[in-house]
């Protein structure tokens, strides 16, 4: 007989987390490791059932999962588990990932995108408790959003709604991973913060540039350092104005910042906030409330265990 749990993964940019998650979201062990590197769909699906098996039979007692519950970074059609895109797991298109890893596990699959993950897990169990509708910036190497309303996640016709990361902010901006130019990714998210640096440092040795990272422009930045000051800045400012289109354009009770950019705290969320406001719908600015999210990685597995408890039924 299978469980009360699930096992629940978040599949990132960088790094593949799984849990093993109950039904009250106790998450009852966790374990990180990097993203494969896959050149193709078939060694994508591989890598991840090798990952997530191990995972299972590292677990000694425990029975068996109720079933895998997945959040991916790509837009992605839930209710068929189909990704349409993951510009930034080996840019590989059109993943089937649902029917392929259920093959390969025997297991029931559930796929839904990893920032609608993180909403609904704030929703759950974070900062988003009680919200009757919130909707969530995801900021980690690239940038996410998701609308709840009424705790469930509004995907639009197509199950790409949120997707403000591709939103245009400055017409004329960097290219973006979606091809396109100026988008709130290529603004405000962490490879676009660290591109940033190393251009206006002007680093040019492949060593030192491998070691910036997005953690190390934020210390900068605090301890006064000009270049890395100006550098989140500007992403402040580019997240400020996504944060006030979103109110302005769906009037969420509550605006949260999650992801793993998210941990520079007020140094981003506090300039960000302060310029939303300054162009968000005046008679309504002091309605804007711009939170952090507070589950950390935890955000991400807990919602995709919540659509597997609650709206699943599992
Ligand atoms: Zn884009």
């Amino acid at each position: 007989m299978n469980g009360s749990h699930v096992v629940a993964v978040d599949v990132g940019g960088t790094n593949v987390r799984l849990g093993m998650i109950r039904e009250d979201g106790e998450v009852i062990r966790r374990r990180r490791t990097k993203i494969p590197e896959a050149t193709g769909a078939s060694m994508l699906y591989q890598a991840l059932s090798d990952r997530i098996l191990a995972f299972m039979a590292s677990n000694g007692n425990l029975p068996a999962p109720k079933g895998v519950a997945l959040g991916f970074a790509g837009p992605t059609d839930s209710s068929a588990g189909y990704v349409y895109c993951a510009p930034n797991v080996g840019g590989l298109v059109d993943l089937s990932l649902g029917r392929s890893l259920q093959r390969l596990l025997g297991l029931p699959v559930l796929v839904a995108n990893d920032a609608n993950c993180a909403a609904l897990g704030e929703f759950w169990c974070g900062a988003g408790m009680g919200a009757r509708s919130l909707f969530m910036f995801t900021l980690g190497t690239g940038v996410g959003g998701s609308l709840v309303i009424g705790g469930d996640i509004w995907e639009g016709e197509w199950g790409i709604a949120g997707e403000i990361g591709h939103t245009v902010i400055d017409a004329g901006g960097p290219k973006c991973n979606c091809g396109k130019r100026g988008c709130l990714e290529a603004l405000a998210s962490g490879t676009a913060i660290v591109r940033d640096y190393i251009r206006r440092a002007g680093i040019r040795s492949p060593g030192k540039r491998k070691a910036i990272t997005a953690k190390a422009v934020f210390e900068r930045a605090k301890q006064g350092d000009g270049i890395a000051k100006k550098v989140v800045a500007d992403a402040a400012r580019a997240l400020g104005i996504g944060i006030a289109n979103v109110f302005n354009l769906i009037n969420p009770e509550l605006i949260l910042i999650g992801g793993g950019i998210s941990r520079a705290g007020a140094t981003l969320i506090k300039p960000a906030a302060a310029h939303a406001r300054e162009l968000v719908f005046p008679p309504l600015k002091h309605n804007l409330k711009v939170r952090k999210a507070r589950l950390g990685d935890d955000a991400g597995l807990l919602g995709a265990a919540y659509l597997a408890f609650r709206r699943a039924g599992w």
